[in-house]
Protein backbone atom coordinates (compact mmCIF):
# COMPACT_ATOMS: atom_id res chain seq x y z
CA UNK A 1 0.00 0.00 0.00
CA UNK A 2 2.77 1.99 0.84
CA UNK A 3 4.75 1.44 -2.23
CA UNK A 4 1.22 2.35 -4.38
CA UNK A 5 0.81 6.01 -1.91
CA UNK A 6 4.87 6.52 -3.04
CA UNK A 7 3.86 5.86 -6.95
CA UNK A 8 1.36 7.98 -6.42
CA UNK A 9 3.42 10.82 -5.56
CA UNK A 10 6.04 10.81 -7.55
CA UNK A 11 5.82 13.50 -10.37
CA UNK A 12 4.60 12.28 -13.91
CA UNK A 13 5.15 13.50 -17.20
CA UNK A 14 2.15 15.70 -18.03
CA UNK A 15 1.19 16.76 -21.55
CA UNK A 16 0.08 20.35 -22.33
CA UNK A 17 -3.50 21.56 -21.22
CA UNK A 18 -5.63 22.64 -24.22
CA UNK A 19 -7.50 25.77 -24.31
CA UNK A 20 -10.44 26.94 -26.31
CA UNK A 21 -11.49 30.50 -26.77
CA UNK A 22 -15.47 31.49 -27.09
CA UNK A 23 -17.62 34.35 -26.60
CA UNK A 24 -20.17 36.61 -28.47
CA UNK A 25 -19.52 37.61 -32.10
CA UNK A 26 -17.39 40.82 -32.04
CA UNK A 27 -16.24 39.89 -28.27
CA UNK A 28 -12.59 39.95 -29.79
CA UNK A 29 -11.60 36.39 -29.66
CA UNK A 30 -9.92 36.80 -32.57
CA UNK A 31 -8.29 40.02 -32.22
CA UNK A 32 -6.91 38.23 -28.31
CA UNK A 33 -5.38 34.85 -29.97
CA UNK A 34 -3.74 37.46 -32.70
CA UNK A 35 -2.45 39.78 -29.45
CA UNK A 36 -1.29 36.55 -27.97
CA UNK A 37 0.49 35.22 -30.41
CA UNK A 38 1.96 38.74 -32.09
CA UNK A 39 3.38 39.94 -28.54
CA UNK A 40 5.16 37.13 -28.05
CA UNK A 41 7.00 36.50 -30.88
CA UNK A 42 7.34 41.15 -30.67
CA UNK A 43 9.46 40.41 -27.65
CA UNK A 44 11.63 37.82 -28.84
CA UNK A 45 10.40 35.06 -27.05
CA UNK A 46 9.18 33.17 -30.31
CA UNK A 47 11.71 30.51 -29.81
CA UNK A 48 9.28 27.09 -29.51
CA UNK A 49 5.99 28.57 -30.36
CA UNK A 50 4.86 26.84 -32.88
CA UNK A 51 1.99 27.07 -35.41
CA UNK A 52 0.04 23.89 -35.77
CA UNK A 53 -2.69 22.66 -37.89
CA UNK A 54 -5.67 24.76 -35.92
CA UNK A 55 -3.68 25.52 -32.86
CA UNK A 56 -0.72 27.33 -31.51
CA UNK A 57 1.41 25.87 -29.10
CA UNK A 58 3.34 28.42 -26.47
CA UNK A 59 5.99 26.77 -24.34
CA UNK A 60 6.08 26.95 -20.88
CA UNK A 61 9.09 29.21 -21.46
CA UNK A 62 7.02 31.56 -23.13
CA UNK A 63 4.57 31.48 -20.55
CA UNK A 64 6.96 31.92 -18.00
CA UNK A 65 8.11 34.61 -18.61
CA UNK A 66 5.15 37.17 -18.77
CA UNK A 67 4.17 35.44 -15.84
CA UNK A 68 7.03 36.60 -13.64
CA UNK A 69 6.07 40.05 -14.49
CA UNK A 70 3.46 39.50 -12.56
CA UNK A 71 5.52 38.86 -9.33
CA UNK A 72 2.58 37.33 -8.05
CA UNK A 73 2.68 33.51 -6.53
CA UNK A 74 6.48 33.41 -7.06
CA UNK A 75 7.02 29.70 -5.38
CA UNK A 76 4.13 28.47 -8.25
CA UNK A 77 5.69 25.63 -10.37
CA UNK A 78 4.28 24.89 -13.66
CA UNK A 79 4.90 20.98 -14.72
CA UNK A 80 3.08 20.62 -18.21
CA UNK A 81 5.36 21.63 -20.93
CA UNK A 82 3.20 24.29 -22.34
CA UNK A 83 -0.46 25.24 -24.05
CA UNK A 84 -2.19 24.92 -26.66
CA UNK A 85 -4.64 27.37 -27.97
CA UNK A 86 -7.04 26.06 -30.41
CA UNK A 87 -7.00 28.97 -32.92
CA UNK A 88 -10.61 29.02 -34.97
CA UNK A 89 -12.76 30.53 -32.43
CA UNK A 90 -16.33 30.30 -32.72
CA UNK A 91 -16.44 27.93 -35.87
CA UNK A 92 -15.95 24.37 -35.80
CA UNK A 93 -14.04 24.41 -32.14
CA UNK A 94 -17.36 25.39 -30.90
CA UNK A 95 -19.99 22.79 -32.15
CA UNK A 96 -17.09 20.23 -31.45
CA UNK A 97 -17.64 21.01 -27.75
CA UNK A 98 -20.61 19.33 -28.29
CA UNK A 99 -19.78 15.59 -29.30
CA UNK A 100 -20.03 13.57 -26.61
CA UNK A 101 -16.98 11.51 -26.59
CA UNK A 102 -14.79 15.10 -27.24
CA UNK A 103 -12.50 15.84 -25.19
CA UNK A 104 -11.26 18.47 -27.06
CA UNK A 105 -10.30 21.13 -24.25
CA UNK A 106 -9.56 21.31 -20.85
CA UNK A 107 -10.36 25.07 -20.32
CA UNK A 108 -11.57 27.65 -21.98
CA UNK A 109 -11.34 31.13 -22.16
CA UNK A 110 -14.93 33.22 -22.39
CA UNK A 111 -14.32 36.73 -23.82
CA UNK A 112 -16.79 39.50 -22.80
CA UNK A 113 -16.45 42.88 -24.47
CA UNK A 114 -16.96 45.43 -21.36
CA UNK A 115 -18.82 47.53 -22.75
CA UNK A 116 -21.13 45.46 -23.99
CA UNK A 117 -21.48 42.64 -20.72
CA UNK A 118 -23.19 39.19 -21.68
CA UNK A 119 -24.70 38.71 -25.27
CA UNK A 120 -26.44 36.09 -26.32
CA UNK A 121 -23.68 33.78 -27.41
CA UNK A 122 -21.85 34.18 -24.23
CA UNK A 123 -24.70 32.87 -22.46
CA UNK A 124 -24.96 30.05 -25.30
CA UNK A 125 -21.68 29.68 -24.39
CA UNK A 126 -21.87 29.21 -20.71
CA UNK A 127 -24.45 26.75 -21.05
CA UNK A 128 -22.12 24.46 -23.18
CA UNK A 129 -19.23 24.78 -20.79
CA UNK A 130 -21.45 23.90 -18.03
CA UNK A 131 -22.82 20.92 -20.00
CA UNK A 132 -19.32 19.63 -20.34
CA UNK A 133 -18.31 20.22 -17.28
CA UNK A 134 -15.07 22.65 -18.93
CA UNK A 135 -13.79 25.16 -16.33
CA UNK A 136 -13.40 28.45 -17.62
CA UNK A 137 -12.17 31.88 -16.93
CA UNK A 138 -13.86 35.57 -18.12
CA UNK A 139 -11.52 37.81 -20.00
CA UNK A 140 -13.33 41.08 -19.76
CA UNK A 141 -12.11 42.39 -22.80
CA UNK A 142 -11.25 45.91 -24.49
CA UNK A 143 -10.70 48.06 -20.48
CA UNK A 144 -8.67 49.97 -23.08
CA UNK A 145 -12.18 51.49 -24.39
CA UNK A 146 -13.06 53.02 -21.10
CA UNK A 147 -13.02 56.54 -21.37
CA UNK A 148 -9.43 57.73 -20.11
CA UNK A 149 -7.88 54.64 -20.16
CA UNK A 150 -3.80 55.25 -19.77
CA UNK A 151 -2.35 52.09 -22.04
CA UNK A 152 1.04 50.12 -20.75
CA UNK A 153 1.20 48.13 -23.64
CA UNK A 154 1.49 44.45 -22.88
CA UNK A 155 1.15 44.87 -18.97
CA UNK A 156 0.07 43.19 -15.97
CA UNK A 157 -3.50 44.42 -15.25
CA UNK A 158 -2.58 45.90 -12.03
CA UNK A 159 0.35 47.59 -13.32
CA UNK A 160 -2.53 49.56 -15.24
CA UNK A 161 -5.12 50.24 -12.80
CA UNK A 162 -2.53 51.99 -10.70
CA UNK A 163 -2.16 54.36 -13.01
CA UNK A 164 -5.81 55.19 -13.86
CA UNK A 165 -7.75 58.75 -13.73
CA UNK A 166 -10.27 57.69 -10.77
CA UNK A 167 -13.18 58.50 -12.79
CA UNK A 168 -11.72 55.70 -14.94
CA UNK A 169 -11.62 53.36 -12.54
CA UNK A 170 -14.69 54.25 -11.50
CA UNK A 171 -16.32 53.36 -14.55
CA UNK A 172 -14.24 50.20 -14.53
CA UNK A 173 -15.97 49.37 -11.22
CA UNK A 174 -19.36 50.07 -12.37
CA UNK A 175 -19.01 47.95 -15.43
CA UNK A 176 -16.95 45.01 -13.67
CA UNK A 177 -20.03 44.83 -11.18
CA UNK A 178 -22.56 44.74 -13.91
CA UNK A 179 -21.08 41.94 -15.60
CA UNK A 180 -20.97 40.23 -12.32
CA UNK A 181 -24.36 41.00 -12.33
CA UNK A 182 -25.25 39.70 -14.92
CA UNK A 183 -23.02 36.28 -14.24
CA UNK A 184 -24.80 35.80 -11.08
CA UNK A 185 -28.43 35.79 -13.34
CA UNK A 186 -26.57 32.72 -15.15
CA UNK A 187 -25.94 31.16 -11.43
CA UNK A 188 -22.24 31.84 -11.43
CA UNK A 189 -20.38 33.52 -8.31
CA UNK A 190 -17.53 35.84 -9.91
CA UNK A 191 -14.05 37.07 -7.99
CA UNK A 192 -11.89 39.48 -9.84
CA UNK A 193 -9.12 36.39 -10.74
CA UNK A 194 -6.77 37.78 -8.36
CA UNK A 195 -9.10 37.69 -5.25
CA UNK A 196 -10.13 34.74 -6.07
CA UNK A 197 -9.40 32.17 -3.24
CA UNK A 198 -12.08 29.38 -4.65
CA UNK A 199 -11.37 28.21 -8.19
CA UNK A 200 -14.04 25.70 -7.13
CA UNK A 201 -17.14 27.85 -6.45
CA UNK A 202 -16.37 31.28 -8.19
CA UNK A 203 -15.22 32.41 -11.80
CA UNK A 204 -12.02 34.17 -12.19
CA UNK A 205 -12.48 37.62 -13.92
CA UNK A 206 -9.78 38.52 -15.76
CA UNK A 207 -9.58 42.50 -17.61
CA UNK A 208 -7.66 42.58 -20.68
CA UNK A 209 -7.62 44.79 -23.73
CA UNK A 210 -6.74 42.24 -26.82
CA UNK A 211 -5.72 45.81 -28.72
CA UNK A 212 -2.77 46.56 -26.01
CA UNK A 213 -2.01 43.41 -24.53
CA UNK A 214 -3.11 44.49 -21.30
CA UNK A 215 -3.90 41.32 -18.83
CA UNK A 216 -2.69 38.85 -21.40
CA UNK A 217 0.06 37.99 -18.81
CA UNK A 218 -2.11 37.68 -16.44
CA UNK A 219 -4.43 35.59 -18.38
CA UNK A 220 -2.15 33.10 -19.61
CA UNK A 221 -0.47 32.82 -15.65
CA UNK A 222 -3.90 31.96 -15.08
CA UNK A 223 -5.32 29.42 -17.81
CA UNK A 224 -1.82 27.34 -16.93
CA UNK A 225 -2.17 27.42 -13.10
CA UNK A 226 -5.80 27.06 -13.41
CA UNK A 227 -5.57 23.75 -15.26
CA UNK A 228 -2.49 22.55 -13.40
CA UNK A 229 -3.87 22.83 -9.96
CA UNK A 230 -7.41 21.59 -10.97
CA UNK A 231 -6.83 19.17 -13.69
CA UNK A 232 -3.36 17.24 -13.00
CA UNK A 233 -5.11 13.98 -13.46
CA UNK A 234 -6.62 14.93 -17.16
CA UNK A 235 -3.42 15.52 -18.12
CA UNK A 236 -1.33 12.19 -17.38
CA UNK A 237 -0.45 10.88 -20.66
CA UNK A 238 -2.45 7.55 -21.49
CA UNK A 239 -1.73 4.81 -23.47
CA UNK A 240 -4.88 5.39 -25.55
CA UNK A 241 -4.65 8.11 -28.38
CA UNK A 242 -7.62 11.02 -27.76
CA UNK A 243 -8.35 12.64 -30.79
CA UNK A 244 -10.61 14.72 -32.48
CA UNK A 245 -11.74 15.78 -36.27
CA UNK A 246 -11.47 19.36 -36.38
CA UNK A 247 -11.80 20.48 -40.18
CA UNK A 248 -12.24 18.41 -43.24
CA UNK A 249 -10.24 19.92 -45.83
CA UNK A 250 -9.74 19.46 -49.50
CA UNK A 251 -5.76 20.15 -50.13
CA UNK A 252 -4.03 20.26 -53.82
CA UNK A 253 -1.92 17.29 -54.15
CA UNK A 254 -3.31 15.38 -50.79
CA UNK A 255 -6.92 15.22 -51.55
CA UNK A 256 -9.68 15.06 -48.64
CA UNK A 257 -7.11 15.77 -45.65
CA UNK A 258 -8.74 15.92 -41.70
CA UNK A 259 -6.91 18.63 -39.02
CA UNK A 260 -7.21 16.83 -36.16
CA UNK A 261 -6.48 17.62 -32.29
CA UNK A 262 -4.62 15.03 -30.45
CA UNK A 263 -5.24 15.84 -27.05
CA UNK A 264 -3.92 12.54 -25.45
CA UNK A 265 -1.60 10.16 -26.56
CA UNK A 266 0.55 9.35 -29.57
CA UNK A 267 -0.19 9.00 -33.31
CA UNK A 268 2.18 6.98 -35.56
CA UNK A 269 2.17 7.36 -39.61
CA UNK A 270 0.70 3.81 -40.71
CA UNK A 271 -1.99 3.88 -37.61
CA UNK A 272 -4.98 2.42 -38.80
CA UNK A 273 -7.96 4.98 -37.87
CA UNK A 274 -11.68 5.23 -37.42
CA UNK A 275 -13.65 8.10 -37.80
CA UNK A 276 -17.46 9.57 -38.36
CA UNK A 277 -18.18 9.69 -42.06
CA UNK A 278 -21.52 10.90 -43.96
CA UNK A 279 -22.28 7.46 -44.88
CA UNK A 280 -20.93 4.93 -42.48
CA UNK A 281 -17.55 5.04 -40.32
CA UNK A 282 -14.57 5.47 -42.30
CA UNK A 283 -11.44 3.31 -41.62
CA UNK A 284 -7.85 4.15 -43.26
CA UNK A 285 -4.27 4.69 -42.44
CA UNK A 286 -2.26 7.31 -42.27
CA UNK A 287 -0.63 8.33 -44.92
CA UNK A 288 0.87 11.40 -43.58
CA UNK A 289 1.01 13.52 -40.54
CA UNK A 290 1.64 16.99 -41.42
CA UNK A 291 2.05 20.26 -39.49
CA UNK A 292 2.99 23.73 -41.51
CA UNK A 293 6.95 24.55 -42.15
CA UNK A 294 7.86 27.21 -39.84
CA UNK A 295 6.99 30.88 -41.16
CA UNK A 296 11.56 30.95 -41.92
CA UNK A 297 11.61 28.20 -44.68
CA UNK A 298 10.73 29.75 -47.43
CA UNK A 299 12.34 27.88 -49.88
CA UNK A 300 11.03 23.93 -48.86
CA UNK A 301 8.78 22.49 -51.59
CA UNK A 302 6.36 21.46 -49.84
CA UNK A 303 4.16 23.61 -46.98
CA UNK A 304 4.31 21.15 -44.58
CA UNK A 305 6.60 19.52 -42.43
CA UNK A 306 6.08 15.34 -42.06
CA UNK A 307 6.04 13.07 -38.95
CA UNK A 308 6.74 9.62 -38.01
CA UNK A 309 4.91 9.96 -35.03
CA UNK A 310 3.23 12.95 -32.85
CA UNK A 311 3.08 13.35 -29.32
CA UNK A 312 -0.05 15.40 -27.45
CA UNK A 313 -1.35 17.62 -27.30
CA UNK A 314 -0.73 18.55 -30.87
CA UNK A 315 -2.56 20.06 -33.98
CA UNK A 316 -1.55 18.10 -37.09
CA UNK A 317 -3.46 17.29 -40.62
CA UNK A 318 -3.64 13.84 -41.32
CA UNK A 319 -3.46 12.65 -45.17
CA UNK A 320 -5.21 9.30 -45.87
CA UNK A 321 -7.20 7.59 -48.58
CA UNK A 322 -11.05 7.78 -48.13
CA UNK A 323 -11.45 10.78 -46.12
CA UNK A 324 -14.40 11.91 -48.16
CA UNK A 325 -17.27 12.71 -46.15
CA UNK A 326 -15.21 12.77 -42.48
CA UNK A 327 -17.58 14.77 -39.94
CA UNK A 328 -15.99 17.43 -38.25
CA UNK A 329 -16.25 17.11 -34.73
CA UNK A 330 -16.02 13.34 -34.98
CA UNK A 331 -13.36 11.36 -32.80
CA UNK A 332 -10.68 9.57 -33.80
CA UNK A 333 -9.55 6.31 -32.71
CA UNK A 334 -6.84 4.17 -33.55
CA UNK A 335 -7.39 0.01 -33.98
CA UNK A 336 -4.58 -1.61 -31.55
CA UNK A 337 -3.56 -4.91 -31.81
CA UNK A 338 -6.15 -5.98 -29.22
CA UNK A 339 -9.26 -4.25 -30.77
CA UNK A 340 -12.13 -5.52 -32.26
CA UNK A 341 -12.84 -2.84 -35.24
CA UNK A 342 -16.12 -3.52 -35.79
CA UNK A 343 -16.20 -2.04 -32.22
CA UNK A 344 -14.59 0.90 -32.81
CA UNK A 345 -16.29 1.25 -35.92
CA UNK A 346 -19.98 1.19 -33.73
CA UNK A 347 -17.97 3.61 -31.30
CA UNK A 348 -17.50 6.45 -33.23
CA UNK A 349 -20.45 5.98 -35.04
CA UNK A 350 -22.59 6.53 -31.69
CA UNK A 351 -21.82 10.50 -31.87
CA UNK A 352 -23.29 10.90 -35.60
CA UNK A 353 -26.56 12.27 -34.51
CA UNK A 354 -25.37 14.55 -32.52
CA UNK A 355 -22.47 15.73 -34.90
CA UNK A 356 -25.67 16.35 -37.50
CA UNK A 357 -27.56 18.33 -35.36
CA UNK A 358 -24.73 20.52 -34.39
CA UNK A 359 -23.85 20.97 -38.48
CA UNK A 360 -27.37 21.78 -38.82
CA UNK A 361 -27.31 24.80 -36.23
CA UNK A 362 -24.01 26.37 -37.52
P1 LIG B 1 -14.50 38.11 -32.54
O1 LIG B 1 -15.71 38.16 -33.42
O2 LIG B 1 -14.87 37.78 -31.12
O3 LIG B 1 -13.39 37.24 -33.06
O4 LIG B 1 -13.98 39.63 -32.44
P2 LIG B 1 -12.71 40.30 -33.15
O5 LIG B 1 -11.45 39.83 -32.56
O6 LIG B 1 -12.86 40.19 -34.61
O7 LIG B 1 -12.92 41.81 -32.69
C1 LIG B 1 -14.05 42.57 -33.09
C2 LIG B 1 -13.66 44.03 -33.19
O8 LIG B 1 -13.30 44.55 -31.93
C3 LIG B 1 -12.45 44.26 -34.10
O9 LIG B 1 -12.63 45.48 -34.78
C4 LIG B 1 -11.30 44.38 -33.11
O10 LIG B 1 -10.24 45.14 -33.61
C5 LIG B 1 -11.96 45.03 -31.93
N1 LIG B 1 -11.34 44.66 -30.66
C6 LIG B 1 -11.15 43.41 -30.18
N2 LIG B 1 -10.59 43.46 -28.96
C7 LIG B 1 -10.41 44.76 -28.66
C8 LIG B 1 -9.87 45.46 -27.53
O11 LIG B 1 -9.43 44.88 -26.53
N3 LIG B 1 -9.87 46.82 -27.59
C9 LIG B 1 -10.36 47.51 -28.64
N4 LIG B 1 -10.33 48.84 -28.61
N5 LIG B 1 -10.87 46.89 -29.73
C10 LIG B 1 -10.90 45.53 -29.74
Amino acid sequence: EEAAAKEEEKPKELRSPICVVLGHVDAGKTKLLDKIRQTNVQEGEAGGITQQIGATYFPIDAIQQKAEKLALDSGFEFKVPGLLIIDTPGHESFSNLRSRGSSLCNIAILVVDILSGLEAQTRESIGLLRQRKTPFVVALNKVDRLYGWKSTPGGAIRDSFAIQPKSTMQEFDDRLRRVMGQLAEEGLNSKMYYENESFARNVSIVPTSAMTGEGIPDLLYLVLKLTQERMTKNLMYLSEIEATVLEVKVVEGLGTTVDVILSNGILKEGDRIVLCGMSGPIVTSIRALLTPQPMREIRVKSPYVHHKQVKAAMGVKISANNLDGAIAGSRLLVVGPDDDEDELREEVMEDLAQLMASIDRS
